[in-house]
């Protein structure tokens, strides 16, 4: 549980300047937040999402002044980790990146509907990538024991339904990691709301850990 009067900036673990592949279509900067939830084991940042007290923290205004500078050649920032949403202060968080005058994207594994339904008041923030793991009854699996059946469905269920009034500003993904079959993925479509698709992303196994970049 981290502390409710943290400042969220104090969890930043790494900063990737220039990526194609965080945001299908963009040339976006990617911010990496430690801390999670859960506890995936095909997760590919374990190191600073379970251990964000054994690696540093970036300087947040070095961070920020390093976007500002490259600011004419970004499309969007990506926000990723890690889970942002679990994230004290989250708000204060997206505001703050907000002032960068950059589109955001924001990755999540939907268990804080709460804090996608704060990320979604802000046009900004044009899309919200959520990470669907697999069928609801395969999550302790899945998430390392951190997720059951019920709470998986109660809180995505919650985020297809914000969905709904604006699927253009989600994104459903599912990564095929080797537990999942075909049928698998085929129940995880199933959830969806009618008229969103599912991206199916193939499982690249984790390379050794880089905590800062
Ligand atoms: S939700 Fe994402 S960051 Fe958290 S443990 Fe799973 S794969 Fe890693």
């Amino acid at each position: 549980m981290q502390d409710p009067d943290l400042n969220p900036w104090q969890m930043l673990r790494g900063y990737q300047p220039f990526s194609l592949c965080d945001w299908p279509g963009m040339i976006s900067a990617v911010l990496f937040f430690g801390g999670c939830n859960l506890r995936c084991p095909t997760c590919h940042n374990a190191f600073l999402s379970w251990n964000p007290d054994q690696t540093s923290c970036l300087d947040c205004t070095e961070t920020l002044g390093r976007i500002a500078r490259n600011r004419k050649w970004l499309d969007g920032l990506v926000l990723s980790g890690g889970e942002v949403t679990i994230l004290p202060r989250f708000d204060v968080l997206l505001r703050d990146l907000l002032e960068a005058g950059l589109p955001l994207k924001l990755d999540t594994n939907g268990f804080r509907p709460e804090a996608v339904r704060k990320a979604l008041e802000y046009d900004q923030v044009r899309i919200i990538a959520v990470d669907i793991k697999g069928p609801w009854d395969m999550y302790p699996d899945l998430s390392g024991g951190y997720a059951g059946p019920g709470q998986a469905e109660k809180c995505l269920g919650e985020i297809f339904e914000l969905a709904r009034s604006c699927p253009e500003r989600f994104l459903f993904r599912c990564t095929r990691v080797p537990a999942l079959t075909d049928k698998d993925i085929q129940t995880v479509r199933s959830y969806l709301p009618k008229g969103i698709d599912l991206k199916v992303q193939a499982y690249m196994p984790p390379r050794i850990h880089q905590a800062t970049f």
